[in-house]
């Protein structure tokens, strides 16, 4: 059996490839580089390079490589450039989503495993946030994932498809096995660009607010490692193959960490005490969103093995490093 992984290229479907072929499976990536690499999907993979949302040629994969499984990854994340970019976001994470689901009910595709995110929740007031929280997105990235969200329940009312809807709250951290990491040079989330100054590779961090309602005043988050949130996706697929019934979970580990308390861990971990500026809020960041993890746990008997902020920080100063000392750098220019 194969799996479909698109954006197979990029930091979190990366993972999901890795463990796939450490798993033991067939794995082909569908990815158009617009920010995944091509060094990061191993030659065990195939990795085909082209756009998810072209029917003809996911057509020709699904008809080609057996797959029984779609992963689906490749996404726009950037929540202000949704806001200055609403359609390129409804294009890009709904209307060719609802393309790939067309192409995998023509395929009687019978799993599809979907990264979502916290953002469906928007700015609850009620913390940890259960699945049964209201879904009130704030902006159109979350819009436009909450769309698939809907479009899957009701593909997998009329068709023989099940689904796991994933929810990731703020995934961090790299491979264990020092392989694939955070690489993206536009990354914006607070451990990267913190292990980032630790490095001397930027100046310094700014803190985007501390007058928050939180314990120190900063925003609190739920930072779950990469390789924790990847072995739900497996969890996940294991439970539709065998059957199971289609699912929504949050992927967390129900624990908030505030930006400053992350700053000093890096700190704490790299040595290095670079500057921290507080600056003002960015728009559109709730106080805090920590996720209500008993579902994941009690319907996937998911155990986190990294639930460790210093770990966390660890890999990805690793991961950072080796950036860096390996003029990754320079292929990624080549790409
Ligand atoms: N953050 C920050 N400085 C940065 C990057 C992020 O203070 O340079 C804060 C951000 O405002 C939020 C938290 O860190 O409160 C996590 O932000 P990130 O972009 O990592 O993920 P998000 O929660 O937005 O998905």
């Amino acid at each position: 059996m194969t799996v479909l992984v698109t954006g197979g290229a990029g930091y979190i479907g990366g993972h999901m490839v890795l463990a796939l072929l450490d798993a033991g499976e067939q794995v082909v990536v569908l990815d158009n580089l617009s920010t995944g690499f091509r060094w990061a999907v191993p030659e065990a993979a195939k990795l085909i390079i082209g756009d998810f949302g072209d029917a003809q040629l996911v057509d020709a994969i699904l008809a080609e490589h057996g797959v029984d499984a779609i992963a689906h990854f490749a996404a726009k994340i950037v929540v202000p450039e949704s806001v200055a970019d609403p359609i390129a976001y409804y294009h890009n994470n709904t209307a060719k989503a609802l393309s790939l689901l067309e192409c995998a009910v023509r395929h009687k595709i019978k799993h599809f495993i979907f990264s979502s995110t916290a953002a469906v929740y928007g700015e609850p007031e009620i913390s940890p946030i259960s699945e049964q929280t209201p879904l009130a997105p704030i902006n159109p990235y979350g819009r436009s994932k909450l769309m698939v969200e809907w479009m899957l329940q009701d593909v997998a009312k009329a068709h023989d498809l099940r689904f796991a809807v994933l929810r990731y709250f703020n995934v961090a951290g790299a491979d264990p096995k020092g392989r694939l990491g955070q690489s993206s040079p536009k990354a914006t989330h607070l451990i990267k660009v913190a292990v980032q100054a630790a490095l001397g590779h930027r100046k310094g961090v700014d803190v985007f607010g501390a007058d928050y309602p939180t314990r120190d005043g900063s925003c609190i988050r739920d930072y779950i490692q990469v390789t924790d949130l990847i072995d739900a996706h497996l969890l996940a697929l294991a439970h539709l193959r065998k059957g199971g019934e289609s699912l929504t979970c949050n992927c967390g580990y129900g624990r908030g960490l505030s930006v400053l308390e992350v700053v000093d861990v890096v700190k704490q971990v790299s040595g290095v005490k670079f500057d921290v500026r507080i600056s003002g809020r960015r728009p559109g960041d709730p106080a805090s969103l920590v996720a209500g993890a008993d579902r994941i746990r009690t319907m996937l008997h998911w155990t986190p093995r990294h639930d460790d902020v210093g770990e966390i920080v660890r890999q990805a100063l690793d991961w950072e490093r080796r950036l860096h000392n390996r003029s990754i750098e320079a292929d990624r220019q080549k790409v």
